[in-house]
């Protein structure tokens, strides 16, 4: 990362913490890592993207419905999905620091390195090997790769490796309040078992037809190695993922259209298209035969936001075999079309983003220092241009002073316009400091009450992004402020 980048990231991550959107957890005993809380407009903030996501995967596609299965499930489902056995990470420790890396990452970090030196075929060498010795569980020859190239700790400094070890990323706990009887569960890691174990109660209960989508917002763990980048990388989070039941033989096509769609989202939440690109997978998980990630350009490079993956039947058969229950779909359509194979388990096709990185994209897209004014008047200006229909306040009414019944007028509009939208009120310090405060939260519309206003009825409303101010009727407000941060803003550029 360079040194400015860097100081960009390190300004939005105590931006975040100074303006109530991210906290660090139980930060009074200094933290835990990689566990965030969300303070009152980070909370805000991440709920209007959950609600934006939700509403465009069910409202907006007739064949997607939604669900809300329990974090804890059996623990054959996780014996049959195959992350006991290989959801797990390489890691490798640096003798001198002490430090532990994912071994992958550190190799990963040395190509992207190589690349910007413009030695763009050694780096995809070095990736293209990493990925051979990855899936052949070489781990041997995957430490002689980092000792050959001469990948060394960023901390120490030297190349004194110990081995590389297999590390399993799921959380355990027991369930049972007697000690013989209790058994490990574990922690979902990733929200789509949920689905797919439900998959036949769904499809019966909501009379869908294949093709057809379940979504699911939920909490996911995973006992990450290394926890970098502040809720990029977190060992609580937050997936939004959307399970597509298709024809077997029709999953590329259906793949390609969830890429389509997904890019389109990201670019309607006002993400400029040169920030977004798309990386197809060249080491495919177990289960994929098609695999790639919507990445951003984050302070710290792209990285992945959203993965797009073309799953098989594999974890729908798995669950036939280790359940015992049958997870066919008679598919009525191709029987009536005389074909003979309308009994089959069907092939899926996942869209699977975080809340929590969906999150830190938003608020580096929305990070904006600015000069403004003209010479002596000159100075810097820090706001978060959050597209209206995401921004945690959506509207502040201010009285210019705190006397002469403005504050009393000012309270009456507030009154009025609170079971519309998320507004606040704010009569403490000078208007110009209220202006900045709302400025630095992102709240699109400030509504000042002057003595003009006792008047006749007029307020001026004051733009964020312009800084323009506009004399309207109060009877105009509502209008005006509703047409702005309606969610159809976002959905008609889909
Ligand atoms: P990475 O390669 O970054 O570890 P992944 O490929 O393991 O991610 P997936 O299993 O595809 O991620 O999970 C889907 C999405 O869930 C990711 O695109 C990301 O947005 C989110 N996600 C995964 N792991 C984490 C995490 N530890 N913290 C926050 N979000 C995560």
């Amino acid at each position: 990362m360079a040194t400015d980048d860097k100081d960009l990231f390190k300004k939005i991550v105590s931006h975040a913490k100074e303006y109530g959107f991210v906290f660090p957890s139980s930060e009074i005993y200094d933290g835990l890592q990689a566990v965030y809380d969300y303070g009152p407009y980070g909370a805000e903030l991440k709920k209007n993207l959950k609600d934006l996501w939700w509403q465009s995967m069910t409202r907006l596609n007739e064949n997607v419905v939604g669900l809300d299965a329990a974090i804890f499930m059996h623990p054959l489902t996780w014996k049959a999905s195959g992350h006991v056995d290989s959801f797990n990470d390489p890691m490798i420790d640096n003798k001198d620091s002490k430090k532990r890396y994912r071994a992958d990452n550190l190799i990963e970090d040395y190509a992207q390195r190589l690349e910007a030196e413009g030695k763009a075929d050694q780096a995809k060498a070095v990736l293209t090997e990493m990925n051979q010795l990855l899936e052949a569980e070489k781990l041997g020859e995957l430490r002689e790769l980092i000792v050959r190239e001469n990948i060394t700790c960023p901390i120490s400094g030297t190349a004194n490796w110990t081995e590389v070890r297999q590390f399993n990323l799921m959380f355990s706990t027991e369930v049972g309040s007697v000690a013989e009887d209790a058994s490990k569960i574990y922690l979902r890691p990733e929200t789509a078992q949920g689905i797919f174990v439900n998959f036949l109660s769904v499809q019966k209960t909501a009379r869908m037809k294949v093709p057809f989508g379940i979504a699911q917002i939920g909490k996911a763990f995973r006992n990450e190695i290394v926890a970098r980048q502040f809720i990029f990388r977190m060992r609580e989070f937050e997936q939004m993922e959307m399970q597509f039941f298709v024809r077997p033989g029709t999953e590329m096509q259906w793949y390609e259209h969830w890429r389509d769609v997904r890019v389109r989202w990201h670019k309607a939440l006002g993400i400029p298209a040169d920030n977004l690109r798309i990386h197809p997978h060249e080491k495919l998980a177990h289960y994929a035969n098609a695999a790639l990630d919507i990445e951003f350009k984050f302070p710290f490079g792209f990285k992945e936001i959203e993965g797009i993956h073309s799953r098989t039947d594999y974890d729908l058969k798995r669950h036939q075999e280790f359940s015992k229950k049958k997870q066919n779909y008679f598919d009525n359509d191709l029987n009536e079309e005389g074909k003979p194979y309308g009994n089959y388990v069907p092939y899926v096709v996942e869209t699977s983003v975080g809340a929590d990185r969906l999150f830190l994209m938003t608020l580096c897209n929305a990070y904006t220092e600015e000069t403004v004014g003209e010479g002596d008047q000159q100075k810097e200006r820090i706001y978060l241009k959050l597209h209206p229909a995401l921004a945690p306040v959506k509207a502040a009414i201010f009285p210019l002073v705190k006397k002469d019944g403005l504050p009393e007028k000012a309270m009456s509009i507030f009154n009025d316009l609170r079971y519309d939208f998320n507004i606040i009120y704010e009569e403490q310090q000078t208007i110009g400091k209220r202006y900045t405060r709302q400025d630095l939260i992102g709240t699109p519309f400030c509504i000042a009450v002057d003595y003009e206003t006792l008047e006749n009825d007029t307020v001026t409303i004051r733009y964020r992004d312009t800084m323009e101010q506009k004399r309207v009727p109060i009877s105009a407000l509502r209008e005006e402020i509703g047409r702005e941060v309606s969610v159809s803003n976002i959905f008609k550029n889909l």
